[in-house]
């Protein structure tokens, strides 16, 4: 896996679905910026080597965009500040607390504090049933903004309301026209059915589009471009009117959709469907 340039000053390792790698993100200058700190030891050490051979310095500080174990497990092998928001901090403090046997992760699926999903590549990951997980605390902490600069760059790390996961941040870095996103813009995996909520995807992606940027960089994909987030907006619009007004029948609402507008069938229309879908299913039933 090869570090990528995205701009004259932002690079990133780009994801492997394979282990459920995220994109790490560099943000270039005499105090330099790492975003996320990768799912391992091993991962981390790729993003350092690659950093090495592109001559480019040590991360001056690392934000870690939220607690989810394949953003932070790599934090431990990351000698430099560690910052995140207040409600990841906590997180980190209670993921230091657990055990990381198969028998601790079953356990803690049977009991829904752990999901399938994370289990099945913790242990593509960390083969090992002896694996050893070092969690990092915050050395710093955030409530609402964090601003930094690399000395080129300036970026911010900002709270975001999201369905992903409640602690998130994202960080963006407006002059070189970026934001990453982490995975505040996918579902939320750790609820009965994996859902995304009207009342929040609807004004995230609203937040998203008031950046003045070109590329949005979410965790598990290659960049996103603005048009895409437009679209994303669109379609969930548009899913969530058919919804209203002729229900929950999946095929109906993805043929609505293609016929009303074509282009809105490519990114991420299956799971804003699903998504939105799965949430009215669990309001129905509680
Ligand atoms: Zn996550």
């Amino acid at each position: 896996m090869k570090l990528q340039r995205l701009t004259d000053n932002i690079w990133y390792l780009p994801p492997d679905k394979s282990k459920d790698r995220p994109i790490l993100g560099y943000i270039d200058g005499k105090y330099p910026l790492m975003v996320d700190a990768g799912n391992s030891e091993a991962h981390a050490n790729m993003f350092i080597k690659q950093l090495k051979s592109n001559n480019l310095k040590y991360p001056e500080r690392l934000i870690i965009t939220h607690w989810h174990w394949d953003h932070v497990f790599g934090a431990c092998k990351v000698n430099t500040e560690t910052i995140t928001t207040a409600k990841t901090g906590k997180k980190l403090q209670y993921l230091s607390g657990l055990q990381w046997s198969n028998n601790d992760i079953d356990n803690r699926v049977k009991s829904g504090e752990e999901i399938e999903f994370c289990k099945e590549y913790i242990l593509r990951e960390f083969p090992d049933n002896n694996r050893v997980i070092d969690i990092k605390h915050a050395d710093r902490t955030f409530d609402n903004v964090f601003r930094g600069n690399t000395d080129k760059i300036e970026y911010s790390a900002e709270t975001i309301c999201c369905d992903h996961s409640d602690d998130s941040c994202i960080v963006i870095a407006e002059k070189e026209g970026v934001v990453f996103l982490g995975d505040s813009l996918y579902m939320n995996l750790h609820s009965p059915k994996w859902i995304y909520t009207e009342n929040k995807l609807i004004p995230y992606l609203k937040r998203l589009l008031e950046y003045d940027v070109q590329y949005y960089i979410a965790s598990h994909q290659p960049p996103l471009l603005k048009r895409d987030i437009e679209c994303m907006l669109a379609t969930t619009l548009c899913v969530s009117e058919l919804i209203n007004s002729i229900g929950h029948n999946r095929q109906l609402i993805t043929d609505k959709l293609n016929s009303k507008h074509k282009d809105y069938s490519t990114i991420f229309a299956q799971d804003i469907i699903d998504g939105l879908i799965n949430n009215h299913h669990l309001a129905v039933n509680d």
